[in-house]
């Protein structure tokens, strides 16, 4: 690569912000490690389309790593949060735990995890390891009831009326709560762009809608002590002795010590600048349902530099993953596709390359369908012209970022075959080895495959796909028995042609051989050269009519998988079998 290259590569949308965010981190916090962050909420199964809040912030913190510099990427668990609603399949005894933090309610029954938040943790984490991405996490109850915060509460409840005077502009602008739902941007953990229900819970104290200053305005909000709830009120606070009393739905009334209290938490708007001068955030995009005037991004700005004084994280507003193409999901696993589910069907270096090759602000959707074929010819293309060299720098720095990391190269498939020709054989074969590996082997004879985990881990996923993704009408049954009525039906010419067909399978038995056989017969019935080129409509329409009827013969319907890898699933002695 020359130099004029390299510099085009460097103008990538990661590399681009990747400058940006060294250049601030070194104009505040000279010689420290660079910090880019992203939030979630455990609060259910966490949603594919939140993937983008980890993914934009790692793409990022992986090129400041490639460039030698230290740099953190912390992922802060919103489970101090309150649970806010039961979801579909859970136990609707649950709604007890509803008010309290996602670390205190039970797991959902069966789990193996200790608490609620773990148990939607896990499979997170599984699936970032997966996708080669490393980040700090931090959980937010171990900040808070370790005391770790202690100071920062303090110093807010000082300034509470400096900080509800920031509010209330925006209060007065749009009406908008100021506990708007916990980070994680996109769409929330529990469905699509749903903020949902936040502003009917967070209730009382941070909700008055004031046009002034509200006198009795706490940024903070206690969990009840003995129904563990925050459905709490804060009657008083003296400043003095940081004395804080409150009420509970329950009926419970304490005061506390709030320099020594540790179970209770900033209400979001302030909590998420808080943590932003608490942890030195360089880096840290957000959603687009955070970034409009009033939301907890824009609000947070202004608190973090009037009161925290400090400066807002460069934080890029991401726009929408879409789903597209989902088989419909049992309740019992939250209904809601998650990253897990994304890597069952599609290979991680792909997936890092739907969001590498992006920018943020541009929506996208991951295919579930049909369109997953598409996306890998795709790839496969660009696969290819990056072994010739032949890639242009953007494809190639995007190339890169899928395929590995600061700490190394992703795994990958040795034998990468076409997903489409591994789906169609796992969906003939029903995923059955021997036969999967006779037909992977009869692709290309002269390179048969010593063993199907040359072709994984590429293969599990197109198998899944199939066994996930395909309704039964999709599925491709081969006949088991000839056709007789339509064999005995067919006219002279459709006879001649199979006949003709059936007599130089074995001589073609491979992908490529078949592919230019099944061409060929239409066009030796048609007195045409079979290595002819030109294809006239009749000869088009020749060649389709001809197809229908093999797929009739092989698999009762009029499509199906690519014929010559359909021939080699079904194999030699079947296809002559019912064919003749
Ligand atoms: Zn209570």
């Amino acid at each position: 690569m020359t130099d004029s290259e390299a510099d085009v590569v460097e103008q990538d949308w990661v590399s681009r912000l990747a400058d940006e965010v060294v250049a601030e981190s070194q104009r505040r916090a000279p010689g420290r490690p660079v910090v880019c962050a992203s939030g979630l909420s455990p609060s259910g199964p966490i949603h594919l389309g939140n993937l983008r809040e980890i993914m934009v912030p790692h793409l990022v913190a992986d090129e400041i790593r490639r460039r030698g510099i230290e740099c953190r990427h912390l992922l802060s668990w919103d489970d101090y949060d309150r649970f806010r609603k039961v979801p579909a399949g859970v136990d609707p005894s649950w709604a007890e735990h509803i008010g309290k933090p996602l670390t205190s309610v039970p797991a959902p029954p069966g789990s193996q995890y200790a608490s609620w938040a773990e148990h939607f943790k896990a499979p997170m984490l599984d699936a970032l390891t997966e996708l080669g991405i490393e980040v700090d996490g931090i959980s937010q109850t171990e900040r808070y009831t370790s005391g770790a915060y202690r100071e920062q509460i303090l110093f807010a409840m000082r300034e509470r009326a400096h900080i509800d005077a920031v509010l209330a502009r925006y209060r007065t602008l749009e009406a908008v709560p100021d506990d708007d739902g916990p980070a994680g941007g996109g769409p929330a953990s529990d469905g699509p762009a749903s903020v949902d229900t936040a502003s009917v819970d967070t209730a009382s104290a941070d909700t008055a809608s004031a046009d002034t200053a509200n006198p009795d305005y706490f940024p903070y909000r206690p969990y009840c002590s003995v129904c563990e709830r925050d459905l709490t009120t804060v009657t008083s606070y003296d400043d003095d002795t940081t004395e804080l009393t409150y009420t509970c739905a329950c009926g419970h009334q304490a005061s506390v010590l709030l320099s020594e209290h540790s179970h209770g938490k900033l209400v979001w708007k302030v909590d998420w600048p808080m943590r932003w001068a608490y942890e030195g955030v360089i880096f840290e995009p957000s959603g687009v349902d955070h970034q409009s005037p009033g939301s907890s991004f824009v609000v947070g700005g202004q608190l973090v530099q009037e009161v925290f004084g400090c400066t807002q994280p460069i934080g890029p507003m991401y726009a929408f993953v879409g789903i597209s193409g989902m088989a419909k999901m049992s309740s019992s696993r939250g209904g809601v596709p998650t990253p897990a589910d994304a890597l069952a069907i599609i290979e991680a270096p792909l997936l890092r390359w739907l969001y590498a090759r992006r920018k943020p602000a541009q929506s996208f959707n991951i295919a579930f369908d049909q369109e997953i074929h598409r996306l890998y010819d795709e790839w496969d293309a660009l696969s290819r012209k990056v072994a010739d060299s032949t890639a242009l720098p953007g494809d190639l720095a995007a190339y890169g970022r899928a395929t590995g990391t600061a700490a190394g190269e992703l795994p990958s498939t040795p034998r990468p075959l076409p997903y489409r020709t591994l789906a169609s054989v796992a969906d003939i074969t029903m995923g059955h080895d021997e036969q999967t590996l006779r037909i992977l082997s009869d692709l290309d004879p002269d390179h048969p495959l010593g063993s199907l985990d040359e072709a994984r881990p590429r293969l599990t996923c197109a198998d899944t796909w199939v066994r996930t993704q395909l309704s039964p009408d999709q599925r491709t049954v081969v006949r088991d028995e000839p056709d007789t009525e339509l064999l005995s039906s067919l006219t002279d010419d459709q006879r001649a042609a199979l006949r003709l067909l059936v007599a130089g399978l074995d001589e073609h038995w491979s992908l490529a051989g078949l592919t230019s056989w099944v061409y060929a017969v239409p066009k030796i019935r048609a007195g045409l050269p079979p290595a002819a080129k030109a294809r006239t409509p009749e000869l088009k329409a020749a060649q389709r009519e001809f197809f229908v009827l093999l797929y009739r013969l092989l698999i009762g319907t009029d499509t199906g998988p690519r014929l010559p890898t359909l021939l080699l699933a079904v194999g030699l002695e079947r296809a002559r079998a019912l064919l003749d």
